[in-house]
């Protein structure tokens, strides 16, 4: 029978292989078939320290049975409470002083942009109100960003086939150029020169751009790009959604810049990976400009799950697993092992631009048709398949981000399937 079920990033005319997994534990997805993959890609970015952590595991089962849903609006819960602190507390800081204050949770990535936006835009529209600012509401963004898939956040990512019809509902944004090796002073002139101009914020995913193409830029870029806003009073926002939570090394990888931004999207690791959760946190200037005694000026936002308690409890004990645990450690040592592997890797005559951040790592596959839309990457993903692991290649760049207790055989097999990807699209010279 065929199934009701529509899969996001899926076309089913392709009649691809739906794998059914029915247990998961650690890097490893067990199939109902009894076949196993490893999980390269933490399940799109979201899975920590591994699946079905025992800490997060019981934590949800606690509080699910004690309570599980609560209307977030003037009411509140301990989970939300112990984990707004956690965040401020872990959060990047100006001279050990936490600026970042504020935590107004939602689900998803791209809600906590949405919720960054709207903050960004009540903070100009209140101050406008007061007569301390004009209003201001262009948004800039980098080129080949990835924010989401909600309107807002499409709008502000790189338009393409992946949002071409959704086109006439899409806001207008100002693109600064990324900054590619060689072409980041043009970057931070064309940043300087938007600023000039009086938007409103400046959005970016610190230090790598995702489902761009896993495109790394330097930490002093950042650091710069922060610098030209705060000169302009433009307001920074840190779409750490994927960064976040040690895939780049770091807590958060602005830390590596020493960037503290006005606002900060986080979510997919918040929990660890185990139940949807989202914060967008922001510093007392943005909550200042909300509070009132005029009802007018409240933040209008909510969903009905908003800092649903379950999840907050999930989130409650991943922010103990890093308190507690040597995580970093554990970053640092697969780091290493990829940094091996993809060394001897790029030396394949297959594989150009060897690249990798913490966790992250990623090269191009130099093969023929390999496009965006050919059907290159549905083919690599059934080849991993076929070798027990699951990959999702971004056009012709095949990038890891395993969770971090990935052991060492199975990065040997996930590297060994590389190899023989290599060998079997490759271009051969
Ligand atoms: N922002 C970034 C940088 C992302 O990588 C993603 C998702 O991959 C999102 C936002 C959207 O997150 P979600 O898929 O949870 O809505």
């Amino acid at each position: 029978m065929t199934s009701p079920v529509w899969h996001p990033f899926t076309q089913h005319g392709l009649n691809e292989p739906i794998p059914q997994v029915v247990r998961a534990q650690g890097a490893t997805l067990h199939l109902a078939d009894g076949g196993t993959l490893i999980d390269a890609i933490s399940s799109w970015w979201v899975t920590t320290h591994g699946h079905c952590h025992p800490r997060i595991a019981a934590a949800i089962a606690d509080q699910a049975g004690r309570l599980d849903q609560l209307i977030f609006a003037a009411y509140t819960h301990a989970p939300a409470e112990a984990v707004a602190r956690g965040l401020i507390d872990m959060a990047p800081r100006t001279n050990g002083q936490p600026e970042l204050a504020h935590v107004f949770y939602s689900d998803s990535g791209s809600t906590a942009v949405e919720v960054a936006l709207k903050m960004a835009l009540g903070y100009w529209h209140n101050l406008a109100l007061d007569g301390l600012a004009q209003a201001r509401s262009r948004i800039l963004v980098l080129e080949h960003s990835y924010h989401g898939d909600t309107i807002g956040a499409m709008s502000i990512g790189e338009r393409g086939v992946y949002n071409a019809a959704w086109q006439p509902l899409l806001f207008d944004v100002d693109t600064i150029p990324f900054p590619a090796p060689g072409r980041e002073q043009a970057c931070l002139d064309a940043l300087e020169a938007a600023c000039a101009q009086h938007p409103a914020a400046f959005i970016v995913e610190p230090l790598i751009l995702g489902a761009g193409g896993m495109l790394i830029y330097p930490a002093h870029v950042l650091t710069d790009m922060a610098a030209i806003c705060r000169r302009h009073g433009v307001l920074f926002i840190a779409d750490e959604v994927m960064t976040a939570w040690g895939r780049t090394g770091t807590l958060f990888a602005c830390q590596q810049a020493g960037v503290v931004p006005d606002i900060m999207a986080v979510a997919k690791g918040i929990t660890g990976g185990a139940i949807p959760l989202a914060a967008t946190i922001a510093t007392a200037p943005i909550f200042d400009a909300h509070l009132s005694t005029d009802r007018a000026r409240l933040f209008y936002h909510s969903s009905s799950y908003t800092a649903n308690a379950i999840a907050c409890a999930a989130a409650a004990a991943n922010i103990a697993i890093w308190r507690e645990e040597d995580v970093l450690g554990r970053i640092a040592v697969l780091a290493d092992g990829i940094a091996v592997r993809l060394a001897q890797l790029a030396l394949h005559p297959a594989f150009s631009n060897p690249r990798q951040l913490g966790t992250i790592a990623a090269i191009d596959l130099d093969a023929p048709d390999a496009g965006y839309l050919s059907d290159l990457a549905p083919r690599l993903r059934a080849f991993f398949l076929e070798q027990g692991i699951l990959l999702r290649p971004l056009g012709n760049t095949i990038y890891l981000m395993p969770p971090y207790c990935l052991d060492t055989d199975q990065l040997d097999r996930l590297f060994a399937a590389l190899t023989a990807a290599g060998d079997r699209f490759g271009v051969q010279p």
